[in-house]
């Protein structure tokens, strides 16, 4: 059954998903009252501040970070309207209501650059709401070469940058803390041609960070050669690592993701989330399958695969990335799912973490994904949000993972099982 406008917009789960894949208009007198300037460069892309999209807080704590720039957008029925500090997205649609949400200014964190190195942080990581993501380096020896993951937008507009002072980073995640309620940060490393994957170079920040803050790390690698480095890891003090396979299909991967399936291969992929799940805790591994570039039936047996081995499987539908649109090269198929679509799979990826029993805590807080803690949202009958009396922050099902319990439990299996032992 199609969806109406109005069950889309009094529906926050719905709602996140037709901004993120469809986007926002924001124009006019509404473009001039946002709080911090969009500017619209030269290369057509938004940036709102520095951070590219838009964030808001729809209903029920639901944060959604979605396009504005122009030309991504002008085909979307959705529109932010406002009177004067009230905002409200609504459609095109004569009888649309309007759904009030919150316009969160950009962050001030991308106006400001690091003390040792003098690298705009904006450069160096995002934060959007509770989401904090930084590169320590952006380098991977895929970008220059045909290898490139055909998706990936790292190093289009920004300078490469080796491995930056530790005390670089520590002090992005105090800038980022100081304005956001951020639970975790994420770091994440390209190919650096390493048996290790790209963690050992992670080594040093995540420890700094453990010192420093009271604070949960999630590590986004390629997997190593050997699992001895996915002991290492959660060793060293990462509380949820992703492998991202990207997609469950093995040509359309080795077409995608070159690189990772030439050198690493999907094989190993599959091998090292397996081994993981084995040493980090229940919804401590996670794996990416980008939603819209394989056939959905593609990705829906990827997700129930992934969820039986005990893998959480994250589904963000497809966008442009880092002003690197996809979509314009001729070669690539397109399966762009219907809304429908995506809600049957976003309540079967609900039905496979509750039916594996995967802890959540770990994936929760992402503004530019549908996390599979709001994926319960599309769980009441047809979709018709029967728990939505609750408010996802802080249920039972989506509870924050605290950082200190997840650092003692580290601390007895490392004993236990001499993680960090040669
Ligand atoms: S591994 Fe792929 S997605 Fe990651 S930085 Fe390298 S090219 Fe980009």
């Amino acid at each position: 059954m199609t969806l109406a406008v109005a069950q889309i917009l009094a529906h926050p789960g719905f709602l996140k998903l037709e901004l993120m894949r469809r986007g926002l208009r924001v124009e006019g007198d509404s473009l001039a009252a946002l709080p911090g300037t969009p500017r619209f460069g030269a290369t057509g892309h938004a940036l709102f501040g520095s951070a590219g999209d838009l964030d808001l807080e729809l209903p029920r704590g639901t944060f959604a970070t979605v396009p504005i720039e122009p030309r991504l957008v002008e085909r979307s029925p959705y529109r932010l309207v406002h009177d004067g500090d009230v905002w409200a997205v609504t459609a095109d649609a004569a009888d649309a209501p309007r759904t009030r949400v919150k316009v969160v200014p950009p962050s001030s964190f991308f106006a400001q650059r690091t003390a040792e190195s003098g690298v705009p942080f904006g450069q160096i990581g995002t934060v959007h709401g509770p989401y904090l993501a930084l590169s320590p380096t952006n380098r991977c020896q895929f970008l220059a070469t045909s290898d490139r993951c055909r998706f990936c937008g790292v190093g289009q507009k920004v300078a490469a940058h080796d491995a930056l002072p530790v005390d670089d980073i520590v002090e992005a995640v105090r800038v980022a803390r100081a304005e956001h309620d951020v639970n975790m940060v994420h770091l994440s490393v390209g190919w650096l041609g390493t048996d290790d994957g790209g963690v050992q170079v992670l080594e040093p920040y995540i420890a700094a960070i453990k010192r420093h803050f009271d604070i949960l790390v999630a590590v986004d690698a390629l997997p190593p050669k050997d699992d001895g480095w996915i002991d290492r890891t959660y060793g060293m003090g990462a509380d949820a690592i992703s492998y991202n396979l990207e997609l469950w299909d093995p040509a359309l991967f080795a077409q995608i993701c070159p690189g990772p399936a030439r050198v690493i291969g999907r094989e190993r992929f599959l091998e090292a989330l397996g081994y993981a799940t084995t040493v980090f805790p229940s919804g401590g591994v996670n794996c990416h399958l980008i939603v819209g570039l394989e056939p959905l039936a593609s990705t829906r047996a990827g997700m129930e695969a992934l969820a039986r081995m005990g893998v959480v499987p994250v589904l963000p539908v497809y966008r442009p990335f880092k002003g690197r649109d996809l979509r314009a090269d001729g070669d690539v198929a397109r399966f762009e799912p219907t809304l429908e679509e995506l809600r049957d799979l976003y309540r079967d990826l609900h039905r496979a973490v509750r039916r594996e029993k995967l802890g959540l805590g770990l994936v929760r807080d992402l503004a530019t994904v549908t996390t599979p803690v709001e994926a319960r949202l599309f769980s009441g009958p047809e979709g018709l949000f029967r728990r939505l009396g609750h408010r996802l922050s802080g249920t039972r099902f989506g509870r924050r993972t605290s950082a200190r319990l997840s650092d003692l439990r580290r601390a007895l299996r490392v004993r236990e099982v001499g993680l960090l032992d040669p």
